[in-house]
Order: structure tokens, then sequence, then C-alpha cells
């Protein structure tokens, strides 16, 4: 307490003030200076931490620094601590002196005193006397004239407008509002030469600049549009800041131009590969010739001239894609009313988000659309775009899984929930299913390794088989032989509760529950259903539905936390059964969004004209399952489709791409080969800087993954009796 304990000799002070000030090139210090502590002194009873002699000794000194000194706040810190040393202050009220000194001009560690003053220093800005202080020395009209005027402006009146924003202390915010309705008819009275008619505009136009700023910075468009001003600045105006914002940004400009160059490349020639079905290729090629002919007609590169063409496909694709969602959009407005008439208690932003997108319903492209699917579907992204999220979510574990560090778990909705429930010791289900459609490849194991995880933690595990083999007893034995695939990697199943869909009579009997309450609107807005659909096809998606939401029935353990682990696509079952849970008495499911595996292949679905981008046994080629031959391995990674350049040199030169969205062999690290966090990243900085080729990537993933296949295939042989047996149960196969 000695700092409270001191109080300067207040005659001593205010003398040697004015001589301080008197000689002083900012001839408004010393008044400025007295009312920032008068107003910190208003302050004070708000902020009972607050010293007030330390504050007022720094409000009466922040300003003793000369104005044009850039280490202005160390120079004023160091007139105060000379002047109370003179004053024999103990050295702890020179120390926060110093601090809050240093503090009110945002230097230094957060100090209590120092927040206070820079908000009466912040609040000086919108008092009438600052104002009437800076404009009463306006120069005669001429240049020096126009320079102090756009200074006032830019120093004084666009801050004071900007500054709600910025305030944390609810008093210090009431007072802003108070002197706001003082200052702004004062404002209004002034010479139209002093300050502009529109003021109010400036610190729009100040956002504007801000947020152009971020965009150069590469910030995601979307949220910055969210965050300008909602009623705009006329276009003119808007082009003019911009111009004048890009004209001093030259060099940064120029780099961000080549780096979308370099991307809408990788866009571009991937699309083209994959024909996506917006542009043809026939189009996309008509144009690169279009383009290289051109080229040669003005002496340009031909490279330059198909980077061009590109950057123009990736744009094209862009604006139609936002248009169709656009329009989407709007549809599912419309529908989001239809449903919220049927089903009364649905919340509305649940009843919103349950109807994505004509385009999210087609479940095209999960991989090259995820960043665009987190932010349509609203669910938390975790993946590479959100690394902060990412981080927060991996402090839920001791020891994280490497999926989640490395940004394969893409996103979720409330998993935060179910993680606290896992930790308060309650009884928690993790959900998944599979397609009993073929042999079990790495894209089950990577969701089955999660399943192990969460089992680890203390998770039930429920596994649901669907049937789509056609023939229960194809069905049975795949789901058997998965099982004891499953066994093998670490599953315990005595503590898992599989089941084959259609077995399950608390599976069919929930369906037709939740049937009777899902009118079709619903299922159709939801799910894009068309007159020509099938009947089959309104019943599938309520056994999804089923899956998810039967484990809280009173005959498996009642109403509990659950976590559905799906596919980004998935979604749409998860937003739909928590819109009803509640109606029949179950606890909303949190969900956990892993990406798919690439396929190693591009192949396209001549039913939709459709790139498959993931792992599936509908596209044999491009998979790897358990039970291959070593031959069929080795020739799909050696054939693997990769994010490598067109030659050797080009790739050492400008590194690869290893996003495991574009490049399948950095899936298979990513998932199986070098799942750890560090030797991942470190393997991917290896592509980008060309130091990493894709022969030697590939090499290494496929010595990896056959020594990971013959781990598990002896672990397999070694499996116990009981352990097969239990596996034949749940599958309910005969020996
Ligand atoms: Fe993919 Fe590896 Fe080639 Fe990089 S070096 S593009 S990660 S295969």
């Amino acid at each position: 307490m000695t700092t409270q304990s001191y109080t300067p000799d207040a005659h001593r002070l205010a003398a040697s003030l004015a001589a301080i000030y008197a000689g002083h090139p900012d001839t408004r210090g010393l008044p400025a200076a007295r009312r920032v502590a008068v107003t910190a002194a208003d302050l004070l009873p708000h902020e009972p931490e607050a010293d007030p002699a330390a504050v007022n000794a720094a409000a009466l000194f922040h300003l003793a620094g000369r104005p044009d000194d850039p280490a202005r706040a160390e120079a004023s810190a160091a007139i105060a601590d000379a002047w109370l040393r003179g004053a024999d202050a103990p050295e702890p009220f020179m120390a926060s002196t110093r601090a809050a000194i240093l503090g009110a001009w945002g230097v230094g560690d957060d100090d209590v005193n120092g927040r206070l003053l820079w908000h009466a220093a912040q609040l000086d800005l919108a008092s009438v006397e600052r104002h009437a202080d800076y404009l009463k020395d306006v120069p005669p009209a001429g240049r020096a004239r126009e320079d102090y005027l756009s200074a006032y402006r830019r120093e004084c009146l666009t801050p004071a407008l900007g500054l709600r924003e910025r305030l944390s202390i609810p008093a210090a915010i009431e007072m802003y509002g108070a002197r706001m309705s003082r200052l702004a008819p004062w404002l209004d009275d002034q010479d139209a030469a002093l300050v502009p008619g529109d003021w109010r505009r400036l610190s729009e136009i100040a956002d504007i600049r801000r947020g152009v700023e971020r965009l150069l910075d590469g910030e995601d468009p979307a949220l910055v549009r969210s965050e300008m001003p909602a009623g705009g600045v006329p276009y003119a105006e808007y082009r003019g800041q911009q111009r004048a914002i890009i004209a001093g940004s030259h060099e940064r400009i120029l780099e961000l131009t080549h780096a979308r160059i370099e991307a809408s490349r990788n866009v571009a020639a991937e699309k083209y590969l994959e024909s996506d079905t917006i542009h043809k290729p026939a189009v996309e090629e008509n144009l690169f010739v279009g383009a290289r002919r051109k080229a040669r007609q003005l002496g340009l590169s031909t490279e330059t001239a198909e980077d061009i063409a590109r950057l123009l496909l990736s744009n094209a694709r862009e604006v139609q894609e936002r248009t169709l969602n656009d329009i989407a959009q709007r549809l599912s407005r419309l529908h989001g009313q239809i449903l919220d008439a049927d089903s009364p208690e649905t919340r509305t932003e649940e009843a919103d988000m349950a109807i994505p997108s004509l385009v999210v319903r087609t479940g095209d492209q999960p991989l090259a659309r995820e960043n665009e699917l987190i932010k349509e579907l609203r669910v938390t992204g975790l993946n590479e775009a959100y690394p902060e999220q990412r981080a927060r979510f991996a402090q839920w574990f001791e020891t994280p899984h490497p999926y989640i560090l490395t940004g394969q778990i893409v996103g979720s909705r409330d998993a935060d929930l179910f993680m606290q429930a896992l930790a308060d010791g309650q009884r928690c289900r993790v959900i998944a299913t599979m397609a009993t459609d073929g042999p079990m490849h790495l894209g089950h194991g990577a969701l089955g390794n999660l399943l192990i995880y969460f089992q680890s933690l203390g998770a039930e595990i429920s596994l649901g088989f669907r049937d789509e083999s056609g023939s229960g007893e194809v069905a049975r034995q795949t789901m058997c032989d998965r099982l004891l695939t499953l066994a093998a990697n670490g599953l315990d199943l005595e503590r898992t509760d599989a089941y084959l869909q259609l077995d399950r009579s608390a599976v069919v009997e929930t369906a037709f529950a939740l049937g009777e309450a899902t009118p079709l609107s619903v299922l159709n807005s939801a799910l894009g259903l068309r007159l020509s659909s099938s009947a089959t096809d309104t019943f599938l998606p309520l056994l999804r539905l089923a899956d998810i939401l039967h484990v809280q029935q009173p005959e498996l353990g009642g109403p509990c936390r659950t976590l559905v682990i799906d596919g980004i696509g998935g979604d749409v079952y998860v937003r739909m059964a928590r819109n009803v849970a509640e109606g029949f008495g179950f606890v909303k499911p949190s969900a956990l969004y892993l990406r798919m595996m690439r396929s190693l292949t591009t192949y396209d679905d001549p039913a939709t004209g459709s790139a498959v981008e993931v792992m599936t046994n509908a596209v044999p080629q491009g998979r790897i399952a358990y039970d291959d031959a070593v031959d069929d391995i080795r020739r799909r990674v050696g054939r693997a489709y990769t994010g490598g350049r067109r030659t050797l040199e080009e790739q050492r030169k400008l590194g690869g791409n290893p996003d495991p969205r574009v490049c399948s062999v950095s899936s298979l690290h990513a998932f199986h080969c070098t799942p750890d966090g560090d030797a991942y990243a470190a393997l991917q900085e290896r592509c980008r800087s060309g130091d990493l080729l894709c022969g030697e990537c590939k090499a290494s993933a496929l010595d990896k993954l056959l020594e990971y296949f013959e781990q598990r295939h002896e672990a397999r042989s070694r499996l116990p009796e009981s352990v097969s047996e239990r596996a034949r149960a749940l599958a309910g196969t005969a020996r």
C-alpha cells in the first residue's frame, strides 16, 4: 500500500507542470493532460483496483514528452520519473506511475492504471474541448492548412467516431455516448471548410480502408464483408479509397496476384483433370487453345497465357457456385418457413440450419469444397483453416489424436458438450456407421482408429452396418470380417455395440416413429428429393436418423450424450436428428466430421458426371483394402494421383502441393503412414519446399503401408477364438 500512502505536493506539482509544458512544442499539452486527469478521476470509482494517486500523476505527465518524438511514451515516463524522484516519491509509486503512462499509450504490460488512463485519454478525443483546441490553431489557407486539417481528421475526428468498439470499461462506454451527443451538434455547427458536412461517414470510410487492408493481408473475404458497415459508401468513393490503398501497396498486390495465379493454376488443372461438371473439359481445352493463340499474337509466353486462362476459369467457377448457393439458400429460407410451421417446437435457428443448399445436398466434392461446406453448414471448423479453434478443441484431450492435430478432423457440432460429459464421467456414446459395400479399406480403417481412440477414453461405441450388398448373408459376412479387422487394429468388441441395421428392431421401430413425426416437406427440403425419387429414398434417410437416435431408447440405456463421427456430408442427418431429438425425449447428438481419405485415382461417376474424390469401394482402383494383394497395393501407390508438378525440375524449384485433399499420397501419410503431427508437418514442409519428390514420398508411404498391413494381418491371425465368436455373434453369422 506504499503507493497509496504517497501523494505529491499539489502546489509544487501545479507549478512544475506549468513550467514543464510552457516550453513544450505542443501548446495544448497541459490543458489536455488536465482534462484527461479529470476524466480518469470520474472513471476511478468503476475500477476499484486502480491506484488514484498514480493514475492522477500519470495523467498529468503522460503528454510531457515531445509530440514529434517516436518514443514519446517512454520520454513522458522518464520526465515523470525525474520529477517524482526530486519530490522524494517512493520507488513503488514511481514504478506504478511509469507503468500507467506506458499503458495510456498502449505500450508495456497490461496494467490496470494504464488501462484506465488509456480509456480516459481516448475519451478526450470525443470531447468538444479537444476538437475546439485543435481547430483554433488552423493555419491560413494553403498547403499547410490542408495538411493540418487532414491531420485533424486522421488523428482526432476519425478515431473519435470509431471509438465505441475499442472501449471495454462500461462506464467509459456510457461517457462516450454522452460526449458524442454533445460533440455531434458542435461539429454540425462548424464551418464546412474545417469540418466536412458529412463527417459521420469518415468512420465508415475508415472501416472500409481497414477492410481492404485485411483483404490484402489474405483474410477470409466473407468474414471481412460481414464486418463492413451496413449502409455502404457510394461506389465511386469506395473505389477511390480502394485505389488509394492499392496504389500504396503495389508490391504486396503483385505478390498476391502471383500467389493467386499459382493457386488457381492448381485448382483449374485439377478440375480439368477431373472434368468438373460445371466446365466441360472440351470447353476448357478450347479456352486454353484460344489463350495460347492470343499469347502468340501478343508475344506473351504460352505458360502465362495458360495461367491467365486458368485464373479466369477458377473465377468463373467461383461465381457460378456462389450464384447456385445464393439461389439454394433463398429456397432454403422458403422451406425453413415450412419447417417452422410443421414443427412449432423446432428452434428457428436450427430450422434455418436444417436446410442445406442444393449444392451441399448433392454431397458433391466434399474434399475440394470442404471449407465452403464448413461455412455454409455453420459447423465449427477444425481443419487447417481454423488453427485456433482446433487448438482449443485439442485442449479437451490429454493426448489428442493425431487426426485432431493435423486437421483431418475438419469440423464439429457441439463436440465440447460431449467432451464435458465424458470428462465428468457420464455415460457417453460414440456413433458411427459403415455401408457393407465391399471389403474394409483404409478409409474405414481411419474411422476405426477414431473409434478405438474414443473407446480408450471411456466412451461406449455404437457401430451400425448398413446393408448395401442386397443380400443379408453377404452383409453379415462383410460385417463379421470388418469387425475382426477392427479388433486386430485394437477395437475391444466386448465393449462395442455393433449391429446390422435391418437386424436391429430398435432402429426400424425408431425409424417408423421418426417417420410419423417428419413431414415429407422436411425430408424434401433437406435432401432435395424429387417427384421421380423412389419411395425407398424417403425411408433410407429415416434409417440414418434412427442409427443416430435409437441408441438413446430405454432398452439401450436411455438418453445420454452422443457423438456422431461421420464425413461432413453426414451433417444433414445430424442436423435433422438434432431438430427432432428433444421432441422424443433424447439428448441432441453432437458430431465430429472426419475428412475422407482421398481416392488414389481421378475418376468421374458416369451417372452424375462428377469426380469421385474419396476412397470408396465403388472405385476399386482408387482404394486400398486390408485384404488386397501386395502387388496390387504396390501398383496403386505407384500410380497414385499426387499434388506434384509436371516435371521434376519444376517440382524442385516450386515445390509440390501436399494438401491431403489434393494429393492422395499425402492423404495416405496423414491417416496411416505418417500420422504423427510433427512428422507429417515436416513431410508437408519438405514437399512444399521442393526437397521431397513424389517418387521418394510414394516409396516411403508404400514401405510404411506394407509394414502396417503385415502387422495387422499378424495381429488378426493371433486374435483369440473368443473375439471371433463375439464378432460372429454381433454379425449373426454361423461359424
Ligand atoms: Fe504429394 Fe508427396 Fe508429391 Fe508432395 S511429394 S505432392 S506430398 S506425393
